[in-house]
Formats: C-alpha cells, structure tokens, sequence
C-alpha cells in the first residue's frame, strides 16, 4: 500500500502552527510529554494483558527507551506499551479532541508572547510540543495484538502521512528530527546523553516504568595485559529511580518531585498549589497523593470532563477516571489512589458497589475540604487564586453533599455590602452583626452591580446591615436548600416581610397603625388595580429612597429563580 497524505483538523493545525512557532519557553518539556504517554501506553498494555490472558503481546519486560544520535541529530522515544491502530492514530494524533482550543487561539491573540506560557501551560499542550524541538517527526506504531503497524510522519505543516509497516515492534517509537541548536532560545541539544539523563532526572524520574538509554562508557585499558588499549563499552542505563512518590512520606519528597508528578497525573502544565497525601492503615489500606491545581483546566464546566483521580492497586495502573473517588464538586483535583485491597480486575460496576470504593472516598472527600479550610486560614493569597479559579465548583457541594455542606459553607467566602473588593467568610459576617441579628441577609442576581442598584437594599444599607451579595447562579440552588450557619437561617432580602423595625427604635407601634390607617385606602386601591400583577400590596419599612418594589412571599422563588425557570420554558 502506497503512503496517503492526510489534512489535519482545522484545530490541530491551529494548535501545530502555535507549536512550530512556538512563543513557549520550556522546549524541554516536550519530553515529560512524550515518556508521559509511553508510560501510559505501557500502563494500559500491563492491565489489558492482566485482563486479558490470550492477548498475543510480550509483556515481560515493559519499558520506555531513549535514543539519541548525535550525529543524525535525531532523538528517538520509544515504549513497547499498548500501540495504536492506523484508526486510533488518525483519531489521537491528526484531531485535537479537547474541546476549547478555539478559546486557546483566541485568548492566545489577545496575550503577550511572555505570557503565552502561562496560557500552553492552562491548556496543556501533549503529543504537538515535539514541533517546539523538531523540523519533522515520523511516529511508527503497532498495536498490541495486531500484526501489521502504521507510520505516521509530519513536518507539522498541515498535513501528515500514514503508511502501512509490515515489522513494526510492538509499541510505539517516535523519532524527531531535531531542529538545529540554538543558544538564543536556550534549546538544549536533545541528542546529546548527558542532557537527557539530566532531563528525565529532573521532569520524569518517578515514571513507573524503567527509562532506559544505551550509554557508551569508556573502559580504561587492563593495566596487566601489555599493550592493551582503553575500549568503549556500551551499556543500558536506567535514567529514572522508578519511586512511587504517594507511597513516600511527605518529608521524603521535595516539592519540585511532586509538582512533577502532579504534571504528569494531571497531564497539565502548572505547578499544584496544594498537594495532599494521606496513608491510611487497618481495615482498608491505600495511599492517596492528591493535588488541588493553580489554575483551572479550560474544560472544567465541560460535561464530558474526566475524573482526574488514577486508580491504582498495589502500584498496578487501574484506571485513570475513577469517577467513583471524588464527588463531582471536586473534580478539579488531580492525583492517585493506591488502594491495597482491590482486585486487579475491578470494573466500573464493582466500583461504584464497593464498600471500600465509598470509604475511602469519604475520607478524601473530607481531606480536601479541611485542606481548603487551611488555605483559608493560612494562605490567604494562595486561597484568593484556589477560590477565583474553583470557587464555583466548590459551591455546588452545598447542593450535592448534605454531608459536608457545613463544612463546605465554612470554606468559602461571599461578596457582601462590607467590601467592595474582599468576599468575605461567613465567620467573619456573623462577627460583624449586632448581636440581635439572628438571621444572614442574602440578595441573588446577575452580577454584583445589578444587586447593588435593587431597591431591596436600600433599608439595609441604610441600617448598616450587611447583605451578602451573591450572583453566581449556583448561589441561587444552595442558598434555597434551607441550609443554616451556626444556627442562623440564611434569609433573602427580597423575600417575604424582612422586619428591620426592631432596629429603628424611633418608630412605635402607634406611629405604625396611625400610618397603616393613613395609607389603607392606597393601598386596597392598589391591590384592585395590581390584582392580576401581584397578590398583596403592603407598607413597608424596607425602603427610603424608592417608593415602591417587589417582593416574594416567604415560600416563593427569588426573582433571579423566577427568572431562571422562565428561561428555561418552566
Ligand atoms: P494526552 O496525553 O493528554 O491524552 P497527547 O497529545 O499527549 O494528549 O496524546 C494524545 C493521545 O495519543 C493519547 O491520549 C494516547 O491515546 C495517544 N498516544 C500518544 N502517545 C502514545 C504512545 N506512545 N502509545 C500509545 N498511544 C499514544
Ligand atoms: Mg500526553
């Protein structure tokens, strides 16, 4: 079969044309991306080969390998992991799945060239960083159990070529071909031994898998024998230590380690701002190594986004989207979770059924709120950027976990009339309330402004009476739950008969009834006209500069609810 040019996606291209242009610092990077897929190949061709006890592949001696040649200038990464078939290869490598890289390209056109890393780094970039180093890069794959391979070759200028290869290995070797060195842009030579030892030291030496490189050694002559000469010697070298950093302790790992890690887990480009590790002994035993992201994926509000939690057993790859471990309000976290007591066969099924599979999900679940709770407490400008990116994520617990919703409640933080730039703690409301206010004052809608200009507030500013100001629509779900904090009710100002007159001393009773004598006939005249419109016109001490708004009766929806429903044909 003769070769076949193929187009790539429209978005793949976008995403190439960034990469052969690249405006991102860290070439070296590509690496941790390519040895981060090998060794996801070879975790996937372990499990299927468990699972599976006829598959026709040699899973005896599974490894990744580099190798370099200096004078080609070529580097070639290679596993004997999964492979993939002429099919998988146009679908994983000629299409960008991930949805978003519109956004990308766009925010790409409004950000500086030195901040673009930042936005690669959001987004991040897997297979195409190969293009940042090499002019071209011919990919040569078979999939595990299929006997013919396929070859994949572009230059990354909008097209690639696939060809049929009657021996190709098992696996799959990608080889690039390095663009030349240039100090300038600080690309390192790729082909040269010692700065790959040092990269995989530094980006990859936890991989589970060895990393292996042939590396020349000098034999200096054997001093007995007469006239001997010094030989070199090739030999394969092991560049990475193979550690599993979750079944360390924390004080044996450095941050750099685990930031590492977190990348390759996550398959992103920041550094964790949190990292938590836990190791539980007795009736179950696992070790959990989880981490809480700087910044937010693009897909983060994105349906059909993965659990970013990897299911280990006894250091045996599992799965990689082990839903089951983390409630959807936390899917932000990334990380792994090596439980001991689980079959190496475990499906989907018995997962979501297993006892275990709950506990320990329970136990996490509570582990990454206090470890909220302490960034609150703690760090509050490491808080600031955890809550600006997750915030939201975070709230929708106060829906979906009755559990920890408290505790949720106390995590979080709220815009409210105190601040015009600081949200504030619920802790921190309550402490600024005279003490006779036994209820927290809320007011939904759109954005912050449109709540500021409602008529609603106008009594409560006035008072001095702090309202929480809160315009993100899953506020509008949580805060209709009945949900209290420390006792007091969280009560809308737009709902029902906020009676502020217990703070107004000057106002007595008999004033009140000779106004409401005064006013009766107005206001039956009013609920005749309005009659169709509203169900009782009434006074009011709520406000002082606007002379009228409307209210809900206690049981109704805020108007941002109404508004919602009605949107959505309700
Ligand atoms: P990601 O790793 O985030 O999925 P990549 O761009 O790095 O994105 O890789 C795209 C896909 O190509 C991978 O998900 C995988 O299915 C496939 N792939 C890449 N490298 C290999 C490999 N060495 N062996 C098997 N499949 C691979
Ligand atoms: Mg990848």
């Amino acid at each position: 079969m003769t070769s076949q040019v193929y187009e790539f996606q429209a978005q793949a291209r976008q995403l190439l044309d960034l990469m052969v242009h690249s405006i991102y610092s860290n070439k070296d990077s590509f690496l941790r991306e390519l040895i981060s897929n090998a060794s996801d190949a070879v975790d996937k061709l372990r499990l299927e080969g468990l699972r599976d006890k006829d598959l026709d592949a040699d899973i005896s001696d599974l490894a990744i390998r580099l190798t370099p040649d200096a004078e080609a200038r070529t580097l070639t990464v290679s596993d004997n992991g999964i492979g993939m078939t002429r099919d998988e290869v146009i679908d994983l490598i000629g299409t960008v799945a991930k949805s978003g890289t519109d956004e990308l390209r766009r925010k790409l056109a409004e950000t500086d060239a030195k901040d673009a890393g930042e936005l690669i780094g959001q987004f991040g970039i897997g297979f195409y960083s190969v293009f940042m180093v090499a002019d071209s890069v011919e990919l040569v794959t078979r999939k595990a159990g299929e006997s013919v391979g396929t070859r994949w070759s572009s230059t990354g200028d909008g097209t690639y070529t696939l060809d049929e290869v009657a021996d190709a290995p098992q696996g799959t070797a990608i080889t690039l071909s390095l663009k030349p060195v240039d100090d300038e842009n600080a690309v390192h030579d790729y082909a040269d031994q010692n700065v790959l030892r040092r990269l995989v030291k530094k980006y990859s030496d936890f991989i589970s898998w060895p990393i292996r490189m042939t590396v020349t050694k000098q034999v200096p002559a054997d001093p007995d024998i007469e006239g001997a000469e010094p030989t070199v010697e090739e030999v394969d070298e092991t560049l990475n230590s193979q550690k599993a950093l979750w079944a360390k302790s924390p004080g044996e790992v450095s941050d750099e380690e685990y930031a590492e890690f977190y990348r390759h887990v996550s398959h992103a480009w920041d550094d964790p701002l949190e990292t938590i590790s836990l190791h539980a002994e007795g009736t179950f035993e696992y070790q959990a190594l989880l981490f809480i992201p700087t910044q937010a994926p693009f897909d983060l509000f994105m349906r059909e986004r993965a659990s970013g939690i990897h299911l280990y057993v006894k250091r045996v790859f599992i799965m990689d989207d082990a839903t089951e471990l983390m409630p959807e309000y936390l899917r932000f976290v990334q990380g792994v979770v090596d439980a001991a007591d689980l079959s190496l066969n475990v499906s989907r099924e018995i997962l979501q059924q297993d006892r275990q599979i709950r506990a320990i999900r329970r136990r996490l679940v509570k582990k990454v709120i206090s470890s909220v709770q302490e960034l609150q407490d703690r760090r509050p400008e490491d808080y600031q950027t955890f809550w600006g990116n997750f915030g939201r994520v975070f709230k929708e617990g106060l829906i979906n976990d009755q559990d920890n919703a408290k505790a949720i409640l106390k995590a979080s933080v709220f815009a409210s009339t105190n601040s015009e730039t600081e949200p504030t703690t619920l802790v921190d409301y309550l402490s600024r309330c005279k003490p006779e206010q036994d209820v927290i004052y809320y007011m939904t809608g759109e954005s912050r402004t449109q709540i500021e200009r409602s008529p609603h507030l106008e009594a409560f500013r006035a008072k001095g009476i702090e309202v929480l100001l809160l315009s993100d629509p899953v506020d509008e779900v949580w805060v209709s739950s009945g949900i209290d904090f420390e006792g007091k009710q969280l009560v809308s100002v737009a709902k029902g008969v906020v009676d502020l007159d217990d703070a107004d001393a000057a106002d007595t009773d008999e004033d009140k009834s000779k106004r409401d004598e005064q006013f009766a006939p107005l206001l039956s005249w009013m609920g005749q006209t309005l009659a169709d419109d509203v169900s009782e016109v009434r006074l009011s001490s709520r406000l002082t500069e606007s002379a009228a708004c409307l209210v809900g009766d206690d049981f109704s929806m805020t108007p941002q609810l109404e508004k919602l429903y009605r949107a959505s044909g309700q």
